[in-house]
């Protein structure tokens, strides 16, 4: 059974670390909501479930890929909740599933699985329309993509002491969470996006489609930290990953946090930071996705 513990959120301070180049850096522990499922995605989901309970819904069906943390999160959140969900997932069904849809099944997510081409049009698998009308059926985009999505994030900040930071900075994958970040900071702060896809051009577009236009020009992309794109890692990623480990007692996740750790750590060390800087790095999460990784690679799980 999940429980979920939002009280258990705090604010870790880096000592140490960036003395020379003066600046503090402050990481918001989203990861300790649970201990499996990611961080973020509890709050982009909390207003598509609101929505859902409201509307009279039966069934909520999202999509995803065998490692989507958005799948782990959507079937965690839906049986908290008590809604319904349907996973519809790209590719074969294989015998033995990977972790993520496993766990997804057993918290009771019903699983459909559709051929990539299928999944890329977002097709909706005509076996559901078998089980319920359109009208019953609530869908979330992959990701949890969608102003919901952003409205949800925004209540990440009021976990910490928002006011203090004079950046804030996080991982991008749709970038929803950014934009609700975006539209929680307060005038002046600077919020920063270090996506995790490779050639991500449409990414600012699509953050400002969550925004009001008075918001648009108060974040940052900084497309140098995908390492090869989604999912792809290096040795240096893992090295930089465990050493961070050990310098700050923090674990991050190889398809996220590993890369937002490392690229603040790199810009810190660049001086890309004023002096004096207070930089708060929001920890998303996604740590149930190293368990694809083979046993050993990292000192933590
Ligand atoms: C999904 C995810 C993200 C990306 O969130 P977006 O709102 O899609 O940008 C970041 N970190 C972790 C750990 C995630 O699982």
């Amino acid at each position: 059974m999940i429980s979920l513990r939002f009280s258990d959120i705090r604010v870790d301070a880096i000592k140490n670390l960036y003395q020379q180049q003066g600046v503090e850096v402050e990481v918001l522990r989203l990861d300790l909501i649970h201990p499996g499922v990611s961080g973020n995605k509890w709050f982009k989901l909390s207003e598509y479930l609101a929505y859902a309970g409201q509307g009279g819904k039966k069934v909520l069906l999202t999509f995803g890929g065998a490692f989507s943390n958005h799948i782990a999160a959507t079937a965690a959140a839906c049986r908290e909740s008590g809604v319904r969900c349907i996973g519809v997932i790209r590719g074969e069904r294989v015998p033995t599933l990977s972790h993520t849809l496993q766990g997804a099944e057993n918290d009771g997510m019903d699983l459909y699985f559709t051929s990539r081409e299928a999944y890329k049009a977002k097709e909706i698998p005509e076996a559901v329309w078998e089980h319920y009308a359109k009208e019953e059926v609530y869908i979330v985009n992959e990701g949890g993509y969608g102003i919901k999505g952003r409205q949800g994030a925004e209540s990440i900040l009021d976990h910490c002491p928002r006011g203090r930071y004079t950046h804030i900075v996080a991982a991008c994958g749709t970038g929803t969470t950014l934009a609700g970040l975006v539209a929680a900071a307060e005038p002046g702060q600077i919020v920063m996006g270090i996506p995790v896809l490779k050639n991500y051009t449409s990414m600012e577009a699509e953050i400002n489609a969550l925004l009001p236009p008075a918001l648009h020009s108060r974040y940052t992309l900084i497309h140098d930290y995908h390492f090869g794109g989604y999912a792809r890692h290096s040795p240096e990623l893992i090295h930089f990953m465990n050493r961070w480990y050990e310098q700050t007692g923090i674990p991050s996740d190889f398809v996220y946090t590993g890369k937002l750790f490392y690229a603040v750590d790199h810009l810190v060390h660049k001086g890309y930071f004023p002096y004096g800087s207070r930089i708060l790095v929001v920890h998303s999460g996604g740590l149930q996705g190293n368990d694809s990784l083979p046993k050993g690679t990292l000192i933590f799980r």
